[in-house]
């Protein structure tokens, strides 16, 4: 089977630490070219954008499309009507009609909103462990120094950016792909920097269709220590998934789960994008999406002291 000519668009921190290594170790997927206003792709051809790479490189039957969310729904728009096949970063748009008009525009070729947590060694035992049994209560912390992990990047913390829902919309990924029902938001506080438009820390209530109470913390200045931790307390034993989904605890013990190192995650995005394009298929999960918007709409906003880098 040949592999797939591959476009990127974005050439920022997640294309550099993740993609771009993925893709030249994938045998699914050739890259051809790089789409960057102030970046390049070194042994691909560049371009300033995608209209400038795809006028150019008639070959690219696939692009994906690292941009933040915002910017990103243009390129995804002309992508679809040339036919491309595509794969969309997290999330995969600042809004839920944005998201579904996208579907929309995907007629016989794949779309897929990548959620890479969801590829995290731990999460699919996890999911599997949880099948048929009664959840208790869930606690989820996500806490990261954005100075750390973000560094400038302002567009984070403006209007669609999602603030700290950016890092915790992936728990939000994890959660609504372990959990056997529907998450349900009751409540939401968000912490708004005077100086920002998305907040830097927000506390989310929720509950599963069991009435399970579901209560998760997300900070974005998280010192020292850096937390990803979703906590499942079932009848018959606590579930604990650590740094992010990459390791699991049931009862205490630590479950063996094969990871193949720092790429885990996105190998996994790019070999399910691989069958996604061969099959021509869609696969778009709004669900984590879904919670976030419901925080923004139910959420009671706290002033927070202004944030710079
Ligand atoms: P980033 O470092 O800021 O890179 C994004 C790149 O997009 C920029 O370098 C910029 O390159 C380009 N861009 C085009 N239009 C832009 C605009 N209006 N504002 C800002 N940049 C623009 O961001 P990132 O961390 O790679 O994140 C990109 C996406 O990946 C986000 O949706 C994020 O949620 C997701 N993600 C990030 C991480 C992470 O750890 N950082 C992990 C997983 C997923 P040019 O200036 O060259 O055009």
């Amino acid at each position: 089977m040949s592999a797939i000519k591959l476009g990127i668009v974005g050439v920022g921190k997640i294309a550099r630490d993740q993609h771009l290594p993925v893709i030249a170790a994938s045998a699914d997927f050739d890259l051809v070219a790089a789409a960057s206003r102030n970046a390049t792709v070194d042994g691909v051809a560049n371009y300033p954008s995608l209209a400038a790479m795809l006028y150019a490189e008639p070959s690219i039957e696939a692009v994906t499309l690292c941009t933040p969310p915002g910017p990103r729904e243009a390129d995804a728009e002309l992508a679809l009507a040339r036919g491309l096949h595509v794969l969309l970063e997290k999330p995969p748009a600042t809004t839920l009609s944005a998201a579904r008009d996208l579907i929309a525009r995907a007629t016989g070729q794949a779309l897929h909103a990548s959620w890479h947590s969801r590829h995290a060694p731990g999460v699919a035992p996890a999911r599997a462990w949880l099948r048929g049994r009664r959840i208790q209560s869930i606690t989820i912390n996500w806490k990261e120094d954005i100075r750390r992990w973000h560094p400038g990047q302002d567009w984070i913390l403006a209007a669609g950016g999602m603030g700290v829902f950016d890092p915790g919309i992936n728990a939000l990924s994890i959660l609504t792909e372990i959990v056997p029902s529907n998450v349900v938001l009751s409540a939401a506080e968000l912490d708004l920097p005077r100086n920002r438009e998305a907040p830097i820390a927000a506390r989310l209530h929720a509950r599963t269709s069991g009435g399970a109470p579901i209560e998760a913390d997300f900070d974005f200045l998280q010192s020292g220590d850096q937390t990803w931790e979703i906590a499942i307390d079932a009848d018959d034993g606590l579930l604990r998934l650590a740094d992010g989904g990459a390791r699991l605890f049931i009862g205490g013990e630590v479950q063996a789960a094969p990871s193949l190192g720092r790429h885990h995650e996105y190998a996994g995005v790019y070999s399910h994008f691989a069958a996604l394009v061969r099959g021509k298929q869609i696969d778009v999960d709004l669900r984590p999406l879904e919670l976030v918007a419901d925080a923004f709409t139910c959420g009671v906003r706290n002033a927070a002291p202004d944030f710079e880098f």
